[in-house]
């Protein structure tokens, strides 16, 4: 997943609204945070640390920091482990000047990049995908920052939105495909660059376009300036995941909003998979507003009757089975008067490895619970993604292992039915092939057929 934020001010001091701005994409990572600037002195500074962006950063610190323009990232690793030397902005200072770059997505073609440019003499600081881009870049000292960073995203495949920090400017680029979301905004002679447009409103800036795909644009004194990258993709593909579960609902994401799209996977829950119940309600948040949807769509009351405990992250986030089964009776409890004796429909986002529902449905049935039906707002999950989302590999996921029948007895609901891919792509209110479902489908990156996988690269047929 992973969040970023760029801003750019002609006459101010930005660092402080990087942190604010990754205050409000920390939904997208919560493992680090980062900020990054360059100084009087030309030289690439940065704060990084470990945890949520309070606990990682100094918000007086930067307040105090003078910097017209500056990036930040909040991680949540895909490629590369959880530690410090992992988190972002990766910073440099090259033979051109300094560079600090923040990547949301995974490079498809890390390993072979890696291999080459190591046989080029690179010396990898990390284990992050994004370090390549940096290495691609600074072999490349004859050329202007820009155009070097130009030709190395060039070389680069798979999903990739990034914020970049040249001496030329504040960067935005986005991957020819359009994997992950990446939007411009305004705020009078100011601008900014973020994963998703919720991080606008928080500054009171406004929503200005998306970055679109294969788009490189330049902030500076200038003002903005747009290129577009030397390869591109007839098909584009904008996670869906994005839309069910990933993104803020408050954010807008290619002129579809979050939270009208989830709605309406509820809504045509309920036509297509619509069963008899007293009551809605959702695994909160990730099945909230699905959850309203089914209910307005059944006829039937939305009960809040599961709590959250709002001071505890994201379950999926620990790394340990161990420890995300623990997570989940820590963060989620249900009300046990309200499922007595009372059938309910119980709405989630997603299932994964199972373990969310299962843990939470065990609790319920200790309520004595009359009823239990399960409802999931997007299809089954049967494949992994090689696109920047930590979903397993298949061996972990429960739809890839098992039955229906098996996984409804497995979770312990009385029935469990799925959004179908079609319900879920018109919810959604996108054109189908703009879209990528591979998690759902299978389906990667390549219509040809020819999967491009974290092994495996594209070999370059599907590009025009
Ligand atoms: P699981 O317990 O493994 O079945 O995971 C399902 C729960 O995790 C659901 O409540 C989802 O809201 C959430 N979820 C689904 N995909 C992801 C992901 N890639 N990262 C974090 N959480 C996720
Ligand atoms: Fe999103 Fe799934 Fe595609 Fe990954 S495979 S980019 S999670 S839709």
């Amino acid at each position: 997943m992973c969040g970023i934020f760029g801003a750019y001010s002609p006459d101010s001091f930005v660092a402080e609204e990087v942190y604010l701005g990754l205050a409000a994409l920390q939904h997208r990572g919560q493992e680090s945070a980062g900020v990054a600037w360059i100084d009087g002195g030309r030289r690439i500074n940065s704060i990084k640390g470990m945890g949520l962006v309070h606990e990682a950063l100094s918000q007086s610190v930067l307040a105090k920091t003078p910097a017209k323009a500056a990036i930040g990232h909040v991680r949540y690793s895909t490629a590369g482990a959880s530690m410090l030397q992992n988190a972002q902005p990766i910073c440099a200072n090259y033979a051109k000047g300094p560079v600090a770059i923040a990547h949301n997505g995974n490079l498809t073609n890390f390993e072979e990049l890696r291999a080459t440019l190591e046989n080029r003499g690179a010396i990898f600081q990390s284990t992050s995908d994004t370090e390549a881009i940096l290495q691609l870049l600074a072999h490349q000292p004859r050329r202007s920052p820009f155009d070097a960073l130009l030709r190395a995203l060039a070389e680069v495949r798979g999903a990739y939105c990034l914020v970049v920090l040249l001496e030329e400017g504040l960067v935005a680029a986005r991957d020819p495909w359009g994997f992950r979301p990446l939007a411009l905004g305004k705020r009078g002679d100011n601008y900014y660059v973020a994963s998703e447009s919720c991080a606008f409103s928080l500054l009171g800036a406004s929503f200005v376009r998306d970055i679109e795909p294969g788009e490189v644009v330049l902030i500076n004194s200038d003002g903005v300036t747009s290129h577009t990258l030397p390869i591109t993709s007839a098909r584009k593909w904008f996670c869906s995941f994005e839309y069910v579960y990933f993104a803020r609902p408050d954010s807008v994401l290619l002129g579809r909003s979050v939270y009208r799209a989830r709605h309406e996977m509820g809504k045509r829950l309920a036509i297509s998979e619509g069963v008899d119940a007293d009551f809605v309600a959702a695994f909160p948040d990730s099945g909230t507003n699905a959850a309203l949807g089914y209910a307005e769509q059944a006829g039937i009351p939305f009960e809040a009757a599961v709590v959250r405990n709002r001071y505890v992250g994201r379950t999926f986030i620990q790394p340990t089975q161990k420890v995300r089964e623990l997570g989940v009776r820590i963060k989620l409890s249900p009300c046990p008067e309200l499922f007595r004796d009372r059938a309910s429909v119980l709405v989630d986002d997603s299932i994964v490895r199972g373990t969310t529902a299962g843990l939470v449905i065990s609790m319920i049935r200790e309520c004595r619970s009359r009823a239990l039906h399960l409802r999931i707002s997007s299809p089954p999950v049967r494949y992994p993604c090689f696109y920047g989302i930590d979903t397993p590999s298949s061996g972990d996921l429960a739809a890839a292992k098992y039955s229906l029948d098996d996984i409804t007895r497995t979770v312990g609901a009385d029935s469990l039915r799925y959004l179908s891919r079609e319900d879920m792509i018109n919810a959604i209110g996108l054109p189908p092939d703009s879209l990528c479902t591979a998690c759902f489908d299978g389906n990667y990156l390549g219509d040809d057929g020819k999967c491009v996988t974290s092994k495996g690269a594209c070999g370059g047929e599907i590009f025009d």
